[in-house]
């Protein structure tokens, strides 16, 4: 029943093109995703979104977008060439490679065909490859496994350039890679993913209660977003769990068809990466504190989500089947700041050319200021189903009478109510509505 729910919003997706498997036509790379029309969209508002709340609508927050290739040193002192690993355990009867955390009763025993596991084995994460024409040692290079190395090793940039006063922090949106040994659940667990981090540094004494304020800040903002409250938990990391660098970490984990999983994990990373990369690089990573006359290196909290799964829990929080006239209505009830579509522009009888040049030109005007679409490609109750299911927050039908009293009817994706509004306030009535 419940991993039903995740076959029908993989099949929605695919169907009205949000997400389709990585080069399809050559039989697609397993665990791999494209995004389409709609989940580019999609994904696009949710960083755009992100992105307000995180740095324009802060004082302390800055953007950044550093490179996904960097020097190899980065790994070291960030302690990923040592400690980025995974345990795993090959069958060897069935050759099926297992992730060892996840293999439950028996740890010699393979669950898929009972033959002898190997011993277990640390494999690295990091994607190797090499930089330059010739594959060489001394070449390598690595692609990064998460963003936020990127922002450690410009610390001394944005305090040479902006000076900023501790607490602040570094936001930045991009893609990481890890080798995963069990990739999965669709776009949950993938190879290649983006994430949205925040490196926010602050005094040593002021971790703990800045760990606890983004923790809080970043749950509700899921549920500012919409997501089901019931939905959400935060989930505070046993000593063992624990990354290498971090002294305490709480997740933030969504009730997904396949079980309760992590979207964000909240850290406090202490000063473990700077001071690192002050001792490998040979630079003074200190912040001065002028008012105390003292350096220092800073803790870092560290917001950070995937913005893969975040999108794929804004897909299944919003799916909804509901009767309607003994029908099955299927409505993505997404945010209207999320819905990748504001509004769709249809004429109610396409063989009439008048009402579709009106609705056209309806349009036309809308797309300057919203994403709208214009479709004539059906019968208006196939147009209003289309819509729903990709979440679009209003349906504009132009109809014989609209030539006349220059009216248009508005139809409310959630309610399905419909208005009649004078096609001169229909921009501020849209505007009104959508902000
Ligand atoms: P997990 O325990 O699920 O492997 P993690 O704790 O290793 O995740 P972090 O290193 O905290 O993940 O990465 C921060 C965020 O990046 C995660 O909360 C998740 O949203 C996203 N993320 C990490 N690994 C993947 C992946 N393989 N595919 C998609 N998103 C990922």
């Amino acid at each position: 029943m419940v991993i039903n729910l995740m076959d029908k919003v993989i099949s929605l997706c695919k169907r009205r093109g949000f997400i389709f498997q990585s080069s399809q036509i050559y039989g697609g790379l397993s665990n791999t995703w494209d995004y389409g029309p709609y989940g580019v969209e999609l994904k696009n508002n949710l960083k755009a979104v992100w992105w307000k709340s995180n740095v324009y609508e802060r004082d302390d927050v800055f953007g950044m977008d550093s490179a996904i290739l960097m020097h190899p040193k980065v790994w070291e002192a960030s302690g990923h060439l040592q400690n980025f690993f995974d345990l795993k355990s090959d069958c060897k009867s069935c050759r099926r490679r297992f992730k060892v955390a996840d293999l439950k009763d028996d740890k010699s025993k393979c669950p898929e065909c009972g033959g002898i596991l190997t011993e277990a084995r640390p494999f690295n994460l990091m994607f190797k490859t090499h930089q330059g024409p010739l594959e060489e040692e001394g070449n390598e290079i690595y692609l990064r496994p998460e963003t936020a190395q990127g922002m450690f090793v410009n610390f001394l940039n944005i305090l040479d350039t902006k000076h900023p006063k501790l607490p602040f922090g570094l936001a930045q949106i991009g893609k990481a890679f890890r080798n995963e040994i069990t990739p999965g659940n669709f776009t949950f667990r993938t190879r290649e993913f983006e994430q949205m981090e925040i490196e926010y540094f602050v005094n040593p004494e002021d971790a703990d209660r800045k760990l606890e304020e983004w923790i809080e800040n970043r749950f509700q903002w899921y549920i500012n977003l919409g997501i089901k409250k019931e939905n959400l938990r935060k989930r505070p990391h046993s000593k063992e769990e624990l990354a290498h660098y971090a002294k305490a970490c709480s997740d933030i984990e969504y009730n997904f068809p396949f079980g309760w999983s992590e979207l964000e994990g909240i850290a406090n990373r202490t000063d473990f990466d700077i001071k690192q990369h002050a001792e490998i690089s040979g630079r003074d990573l200190r912040y001065f504190d002028d008012v105390k006359k003292e350096r220092f290196y800073p803790y870092i909290i560290e917001p950070s989500g995937g913005v893969d799964r975040s999108v794929l829990a804004f897909l299944v929080d919003a799916y909804t089947e509901e009767e309607v006239k003994g029908d099955t209505r299927i409505v993505l009830r997404l945010n209207k700041r999320l819905a990748p579509i504001k509004m769709a522009v249809l004429p109610l009888l396409k063989n009439r050319p008048n009402i579709v040049e009106l609705a056209k030109k309806i349009a036309a005007d809308l797309k300057r200021d919203f994403v709208c679409v214009y479709d004539d490609t059906g019968a208006i109750g196939k147009l209003y189903r289309r819509q729903d299911e990709t979440g679009t927050m209003y349906c504009i039908t132009v109809d014989l009478q609209s030539l006349d009293d220059k009216q248009v009817t508005v139809r409310h994706r959630d309610t399905m109510q419909q208005e009649r509004v004078g096609i001169d306030r229909l921009k501020e009535y849209l505007s009104d509505k959508l902000h």
